[in-house]
């Protein structure tokens, strides 16, 4: 089949390698004349592993254009988007209607953007030559490719039976569990699957504050939680809190369609709340004056990615240079404005701490002696990742929620 994707961010993009490693023939419009011109020459525009191998063993199926045009003759037009945050917390749908907009021909149109429940319905009434489909991305960046070849499960939301089945054909090839709903419930099954995640990160890190009052080991209590299968191991360690291009803006979309429905969302207002102040809280166990130079290890908001969006490695920096506190990053790949180091050596030299804030294996496998180069040697480790927590040697370590090193 031939298919048109509009949009080759993470989601576009992996979506477009999957498809074409399925055999499709895919048509990739994106309109960032740097990212264009990065794919073209065989470079995904970010670290995303298995997707340069794809575009360049599959060069044949692929093509790259920024003309929506292009797509004149998919059989299905793939919408991966941008759906940022408005000011007020809402969910900004300006890309996907620029680019459904722009198209002059009839077309089965697929949202992979995640956005609020009723917006395929209500893009349904904007542009009727058009049938929807809305198919929710649940990839995990860092493991893009790999995601949206086995998804965990397939949602499929589309009122139209036929479409519907043929979308159900092209997706069960993939053997995994699928659900075909209306609209509504496939926008909610993802916005409501993201604010669980979420949520039970600030579980955990509000949990985190008590332990550390009682004398109390969050990690120990995440492993005694997590053994139990109605709850689960995973999103359970507590650290600096959420941040990344889609748990945030997810939340807060979320929470602006239920006061539009007058609906109280108080869990997820707390979990908010809990990750809005979870930055600072890390801070307050710092002793800062100003010149204390701060090593950030670890700058993107996960490991496995380049991405920096809404990083909280961002926040914590922006915090402390507001209090005149030094502060150089060091991260394997991801890059930001405020000053970093080619190595962790360089980042730690001279340095009174060091933080962990992105769990890369380089960093959380660093021995203790790789501290000797700071001034102080003060770590704190907001990720409960530091394998040499047990043993910290002559180091002076706190985690979060740790009080009790095991
Ligand atoms: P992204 O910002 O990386 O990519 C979006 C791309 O679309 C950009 O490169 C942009 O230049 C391009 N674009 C915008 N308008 C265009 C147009 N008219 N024509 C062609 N290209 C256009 O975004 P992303 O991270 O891939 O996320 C896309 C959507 O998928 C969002 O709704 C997000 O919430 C959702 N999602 C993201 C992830 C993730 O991990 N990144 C996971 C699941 C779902």
């Amino acid at each position: 089949m031939k298919f048109g994707i509009i949009g080759l961010g993470y989601v576009g993009l992996a979506t477009l390698c999957g498809l074409a490693k399925a055999g499709h023939e895919v048509i990739g419009v994106e309109t960032h004349q740097g990212k264009l011109g990065l794919l073209k020459s065989g470079h995904p525009p970010f670290h995303e592993p298995g997707m340069a191998d794809v575009l360049q063993e599959h060069a044949d199926q692929i093509t790259l254009t920024d003309e929506i045009a292009n797509t004149e003759h998919v059989d299905y037009l793939i919408l991966a988007v941008g759906t940022p945050s408005k000011p007020d917390g809402s969910c900004d749908l300006f890309y996907i209607e620029t680019a459904l907009s722009e198209l002059k021909t009839k077309h089965k149109v697929v949202i992979r953007s995640s956005v609020p429940p009723g917006t395929t319905d209500l893009l349904k009434i904007m542009y009727p030559s058009h049938t929807f489909a809305i198919v929710p991305e649940f990839l995990q960046e860092g493991r893009a490719l790999a995601d949206v070849m086995k998804p965990h499960r397939v949602v499929i939301g589309c009122e139209d039976l036929e479409v519907a089945e043929e979308l159900a054909g092209i997706y069960g090839r993939l053997g995994v569990p699928l659900i075909c709903t209306t609209p509504i419930n496939a926008e909610l099954i993802k916005y409501a699957s993201n604010a669980f995640l979420a949520t039970k990160i600030s579980f955990m890190n509000d949990l985190s504050r008590l332990a550390d009052e009682a004398g109390a080991d969050i990690m120990t209590i995440a492993d005694g939680m997590g053994l139990d299968p109605r709850i689960g191991r995973s999103f359970l360690n507590a650290g600096i809190g959420y941040g990344g291009s889609c748990f945030p803006k997810d939340m807060d979309a979320l929470l602006h369609v239920a006061k539009e429905n007058d609906v109280n969302l108080r869990v997820i207002k707390a979990a908010v709340k809990v990750n809005d102040t979870q930055a600072e809280y890390v801070l307050s166990k710092l002793h800062l004056e100003p010149k204390t130079r701060v090593a950030i290890l670890g700058l993107a908001f996960k490991p496995g990615t380049d991405d920096m969006r809404d990083a909280p490695s961002i926040l914590l920096a922006h915090h402390m240079v507001a209090r005149n506190v030094e502060v150089i990053g060091y991260d394997p790949i991801a890059t930001w404005e405020y000053p970093q180091a080619a190595s962790v050596e360089e980042a730690l030299k001279g340095a009174d701490y060091a933080i962990l804030v992105t769990e890369w294996e380089e960093l959380v496998n660093l021995a203790p002696e790789a501290f000797s180069g700071m001034r102080q040697r003060r770590l704190l480790d907001a990720r409960n990742a530091w394998k040499f927590a047990r043993d910290p040697g002559d180091v002076s370590y706190e985690g979060i929620g740790r009080m009790q090193r095991p």
